[in-house]
């Protein structure tokens, strides 16, 4: 989709990409709108050109309720909107009044976001939405920042936060084979994010199809994709274990 140019006029959003007919990041068919800038360096990241916010396409919240708007009539079985990215949390005061007028037409928002950040802006902002989607990298906190540059316990404490306001979240975690596809990783990363607030855990296959995007001295260069059969094997395991 061709994004227009503005200016930075509060309260537009800086904008990667939107994708009108998702299925993937929450319920229902939805409009995924990626939000640009991350304060994490995942080395498996598809998307390391939505990190810099140099580059800006700004987009009007009218605008984007507009384009939001026409979709609307799609959005069946609890389908919506979900703000991804980049890290959504980075423009958490602008998205906070967007996500109060998506609210007031009726329309389910969800934000799929790694719990990086956690200040009084963000606490306001998921008050107001109705689902989380809590990507938690990595069960084990120095293989975390590895992975991340970023440090588990942040995520961890942007949890605590949810569960506090009794929020309903998803948690899920790319599996990348001989770095998190151990069972005990895997149990644990169940184990550290369970509540009754926790609607599903999700474990996404590592594909390496991103791979020329990456530095060719990230630890996942040339790494092979997950198979199916394991995913399905640890998908397996969770459901007998919650
Ligand atoms: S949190 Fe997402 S956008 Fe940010 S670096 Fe990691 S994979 Fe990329």
């Amino acid at each position: 989709m061709n994004l227009k140019r503005h200016g930075p006029m509060t309260p537009a959003l800086n904008v990667f990409h939107i994708e009108s007919m998702g299925t993937l990041d929450g319920p229902g068919i939805r409009t995924v709108i990626f939000l640009k800038g991350c304060p994490l360096r995942c080395h498996y990241c598809h998307n390391p050109e939505s990190w810099q916010d140099q580059t800006e396409n700004w987009m009007q919240q009218d605008e984007l309720m507009a384009l939001i708007m026409k979709m609307k009539p799609y959005y069946k079985n609890g389908g919506g909107v979900t703000f991804s990215g980049g890290e959504p949390l980075l423009q958490a005061r602008k998205l906070e009044p967007l996500c109060k007028r998506l609210k007031a037409e009726g329309i389910h928002v969800a934000l799929d976001t790694s719990g990086c950040i956690l200040n009084q802006d963000v606490k306001v902002l998921l008050e107001v939405v109705d689902l989380i989607i809590l990507d938690v990298k990595h069960a084990e906190s120095e293989a975390y920042t590895a992975l991340t540059g970023g440090a588990l316990s942040k995520t961890l404490e942007f949890l605590e936060f949810i569960k506090a306001i009794h929020k309903p979240y998803w948690i899920r975690q790319v599996i990348v084979p001989d770095y998190n596809d151990q069972k005990s990783l895997v149990l644990k990363l169940e184990c550290l994010t369970k509540s009754t607030y926790r609607q599903k855990l999700e474990l996404l296959a590592f594909h390496n199809t991103g791979m020329g995007k990456w530095q060719w001295n990230s630890p996942f260069w040339n790494r092979p994709s997950l198979s199916e059969k394991i995913l399905v094997e640890l998908q397996e395991m969770i459901q007998k274990n919650v």
